[in-house]
């Protein structure tokens, strides 16, 4: 759930566009009929808690620099 960032109330999803860097932006409306703002928010990789056993693939080495 995002929140709106000029009335801080509830926002829907709309639309979800997956980048090329691997990240994905999602763009937002304002549920308050009064602001109906609209908005872009940007999920991407942060870092990796524990480590996996399995070997990384070519396509996750592209888009996960820094993953060995
Ligand atoms: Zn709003």
């Amino acid at each position: 759930m995002m929140y709106c960032p000029l009335c801080l109330k509830p926002a829907h999803m709309r639309k979800v566009n997956d980048l090329e860097d691997g990240s994905k932006e999602t763009f937002h409306q304002c549920q308050n009929l009064e602001c109906s703002t609209t908005f872009v928010s940007r999920e991407t990789f942060g870092h990796i808690i524990k480590n996996s056993k399995i070997t990384v693939g070519e396509d996750a080495k592209g888009r996960n620099k820094g993953v060995e």
